[in-house]
C-alpha cells in the first residue's frame, strides 16, 4: 500500500539541527587540577558555550530558540561563579560547608567553603568533563523530538572541549 495522503507523504519526517551560542552565553568558575603541573593552583576561567541540537521537526520547528536558551541559560547559571569540584576532594561535610583536600602546585591544600558557593561533579573539572556535565543536563531537559545535543565549551581563549550525547 502506497503511503500517501493527498499530495503530501505520510511519514516524511523532517531532521534539522539549531544552534545557540555566542559572547551572551558564558559563565566564570574557579576550578584546580591536581594532576596538572600548571592547573594544579586555584585559578578561574571565563567560559563561552555553543549549544547545537538536532531532531525532529515538529510543528515547524526542533525547539523554540527562547525554550533552548532560557534552558541553557538556567544549566549555566547553576555553575557561574562556583568552584567547580569532583566529588573525591570533598573530604568532610558539615553544616554549610566542605572541607576540600588536595594536593597541588606548591603542596596541600586545604579549604573550608561554604556549600553554595560550591558546585560538585563526579569527574576532575576538566574542559572536557564540564562540558559532557552541562550537556548530559540539557539534554535531559530537552523534548522527546530531540535526539541529540551537541555542546561547545571553552575554557579561557584559544581552548575548547566538545561533548555530545
Ligand atoms: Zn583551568
Amino acid at each position: 500500500m502506497k503511503c500517501t495522503r493527498g499530495l503530501e507523504k505520510v511519514g516524511e519526517r523532517r531532521f534539522k539541527k539549531i544552534e545557540v551560542g555566542g559572547p551572551a552565553i558564558n559563565f566564570d568558575y574557579a576550578h584546580f587540577l591536581p594532576s596538572s603541573p600548571k592547573c594544579g593552583v586555584l585559578h578561574g576561567h571565563t567560559s563561552m558555550v555553543n549549544v547545537a541540537v538536532v531532531g525532529e521537526v515538529v510543528d515547524d520547528m526542533v525547539v523554540e530558540f527562547s525554550q533552548l536558551k532560557q534552558t541553557v541559560k538556567k544549566v549555566i547559571d547553576e555553575m557561574d561563579h562556583k568552584l567547580i569540584v569532583a566529588s573525591k576532594y570533598i573530604v568532610e561535610t558539615s553544616d554549610g560547608s566542605y572541607r576540600i583536600v588536595f594536593k597541588g602546585v606548591g603542596g596541600v591544600y586545604d579549604l573550608r567553603v561554604p556549600k553554595n558557593s560550591v558546585y560538585v561533579i563526579e569527574r576532575d573539572s576538566t574542559v572536557e568533563n564540564i562540558s559532557e556535565h552541562i550537556t548530559s543536563r540539557i539534554r535531559e531537559r530537552m523534548p522527546p523530538n530531540v535526539y541529540k545535543v551537541v555542546v561547545r565549551m571553552t575554557e579561557g581563549l584559544g581552548k575548547s572541549a566538545t561533548s555530545s550525547v
